[in-house]
């Protein structure tokens, strides 16, 4: 299907073209159009299925750059993803000055914490070091409207969950949230 029927904006139509992208994947078809209405969504999608754009595409149309607060959070397992995430907003991102942080262990905080203090719309963190630095005061999720959760199973599997707890405490109940897993156990 082409990415035009989806619901998309002109603009960000422009970026997706940009990136040589012609056709929407499967669960970009199907999701897409539900994030843009509003609903909560679950995913079972594996990575190399387009769920990356699938969940940054709606946020990227409906985040509001006249707001400065956090106003989308996609948690992420792993540093590795929450850099391919972060490569994937700004692409989209980037015409209409969307900006974002990225969240993860084993670095200094101090750059991380410049690039929330300078403001960023979209934030992708992994659980351990976004806790760190909403317990030391740094940021906060009080507007948050969209909460993802990516490789959920995964996160699962690490042992994330205390942390993930703890940081959904935080973000307004009536969010929007978006939840994805390769793998959906019962
Ligand atoms: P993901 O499943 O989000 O990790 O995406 C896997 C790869 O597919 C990434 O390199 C994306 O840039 C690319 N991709 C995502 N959506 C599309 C699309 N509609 N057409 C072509 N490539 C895409």
């Amino acid at each position: 299907m082409k990415f035009s029927e989806l619901g998309l904006s002109d603009s960000l139509l422009k970026a997706i073209k940009r990136s040589g992208y012609e056709e929407a994947t499967p669960i970009q078809e199907q999701t897409i159009p539900m994030v843009l209405e509003g609903k909560d969504v679950i995913g079972q999608a594996q990575t190399g299925t387009g769920k990356t754009a699938a969940f940054g595409l709606p946020i990227i149309e409906n985040v509001d750059t006249e707001n400065p607060n956090i106003q989308a959070i996609i948690i992420s397992p792993t540093r590795e993803l929450a850099n391919q995430t972060q490569e994937a907003c700004r692409r989209f991102g980037a015409s209409s000055n969307i900006r974002n942080a990225c969240l993860y262990d084993g670095v200094p905080k101090r750059q991380q914490i410049q690039d929330l203090g300078r403001g960023a719309e979209i934030v992708i963190a992994c659980p351990g070091r976004l806790l760190d630095l909403l317990e030391g005061g740094y940021t906060n999720l009080r507007r948050v409207t969209y909460l993802v959760m990516d490789e959920a199973d995964r996160m699962l599997d690490m042992g994330f969950e205390p942390q993930i707890r703890k940081i959904v405490g935080q973000i307004r109940p009536d969010r929007q949230t978006l939840m994805w897993s390769a793998t959906w156990p019962k």
